[in-house]
């Protein structure tokens, strides 16, 4: 079996992901960077500037664009949470390693809930939390769609998040 598909099928062995609805391999080609990412976590967003894996901590669309040159493959996750998408990833990255996938990265949705409060200078527990897609200035509903998925349904309204895992 494909070892990219072999990957998204150990998400069903995951415990806690009622959340999770669908994940599926796509090219790093297809994931867009955008300037206008940055501005809306900025001005239009309650979390800036309060956890390390938010901006201005977080890389942005320039720094993103770099990393990617440096993949072809990853894997989308599709859920109903946003909580979900950043556990799944987290977990893939690591089983990815074990799976020579020696340069696998992922990054999950929302801003980080692990503390209280966030220290703002040194993550405390770097093993479970990843910078989210949006963080990272990755146009997450452009990105979404070219994969042939949307982040709102169009029939009930559901709001969907998303999470990524780089693989090489
Ligand atoms: S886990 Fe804690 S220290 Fe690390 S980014 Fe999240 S809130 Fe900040």
């Amino acid at each position: 079996m494909d070892k990219i598909l072999k990957l998204i099928n150990k998400i069903k062995e995951f415990e806690d992901i009622d959340e999770f609805i669908d994940a599926k391999a796509i090219k790093t080609s297809s994931i867009v960077t955008a300037f206008w990412v940055r501005f809306k976590c900025k001005y239009a967003c309650g979390n800036y500037n309060t956890t390390l894996d938010c901006p201005p901590y977080s890389p942005g669309p320039e720094e993103m664009s770099e990393l990617l040159k440096c993949y072809d493959d990853a894997i989308l996750i599709k859920c109903s949470n946003h909580e979900a998408p950043s556990k799944i990833a987290i977990n893939l990255e690591k089983i990815a390693i074990g799976m020579e996938f020696y340069k696998a990265i992922s990054f999950g949705a929302g801003s980080c809930k692990h503390c209280v409060k966030c220290n703002l200078k040194s993550c405390i527990n770097r093993s479970i939390t990843r910078p989210s897609m949006e963080a990272c200035g990755i146009d997450v509903v452009q990105t979404a769609k070219n994969n042939g998925y949307n982040m709102v349904d169009k029939k009930d309204k559901t709001l969907y998040f998303f999470g990524l895992v780089l693989l090489k």
